[in-house]
């Protein structure tokens, strides 16, 4: 059997990947679906670290926080992921998967802090960690906490999973003739204005040398072929 291309990954899921199609919330049925494809991963023996958005429940920079301050509604997005981050979990535990939430932000009755050296201990136990509250941080961003994380925990690779299936030449919405890039480098994305995460996050992971896989979450059996190293989504690499 083919070993899979990665041992250690960073997941980025973002809020609105779990509406499925619902207009805000958690979607029963779409985060089954996308714990099914960790669980996939997770049992090759690859250790995943999830980072969660918060999206589908709130934004920091969402209508309804306007005329708030920004700080506060940064405050309230990071708590949205971390419900996200809970019900991402307790779907795990119905699929044999023994997963620990782990937030930027002490809220100690209901998930333990992140504290690096017991995540690590966590991956190399075969658990998955889910990374909640993004990077603590107002003014930042879940992809930004992808990045941090990701580099803190020497993944591999960042795997930004999406509602497209990678990075293309255009809006493949708008452009018929938009082609996708098998790979493309960091520098040649900035170039090209290819909006892949968001500038901190891009910086980040450009600096760190921390390659990123952008994929569909909605494909079947995607997660499972990035893993394997199979020509799946877009690459972005140094
Ligand atoms: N957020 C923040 N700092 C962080 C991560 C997130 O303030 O480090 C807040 C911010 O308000 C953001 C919200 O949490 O809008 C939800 O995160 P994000 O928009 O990244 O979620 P996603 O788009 O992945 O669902």
């Amino acid at each position: 059997m083919t070993k899979p291309a990665y041992q250690r990954v960073l997941l980025k899921l973002s809020g609105e990947a779990l509406m499925g199609d619902d207009q805000f919330g958690i979607n029963r049925a779409t985060i089954d679906r996308m714990v099914a494809d960790v669980a996939e991963v997770a049992k090759l023996g690859v250790q995943v670290a999830v980072v969660i958005g918060g999206g589908n429940i709130f934004r920091g920079v969402a209508p309804g926080a306007q005329g708030m301050d920004r700080a506060t509604a940064d405050y309230m997005g990071m708590l949205a992921t971390v419900m996200n981050a809970l019900a991402l979990a307790d779907s795990m535990r119905h699929v044999g998967i023994t997963a620990r939430v782990m937030s930027a932000i002490s809220i100690e009755q209901v998930v333990e802090p992140y504290v690096r050296p017991k995540a690590l201990q966590y991956l190399e136990e075969g658990k998955v960690v889910v990374f909640a509250a993004g990077t603590g941080n107002p003014f930042f961003t879940t992809d930004t906490a992808a990045a941090l994380r990701g580099a803190e925990i020497s993944a591999e690779i960042v795997l930004k999973a999406t509602k497209v299936d990678g990075v293309y030449t255009a809006d493949p919405k708008k452009d018929p003739d938009a082609t996708r890039y098998n790979s493309i480098s960091f520098d040649e994305a900035i170039a090209k204005n290819l909006q892949v995460m968001d500038a901190t996050a891009f910086a980040l992971c450009r600096d760190q040398k921390l390659p990123i896989k952008v994929f569909s979450i909605v494909k079947p059996g995607a997660m499972k072929a990035v893993i394997m190293g199979e020509d799946e989504g877009t690459l972005v690499h140094v």
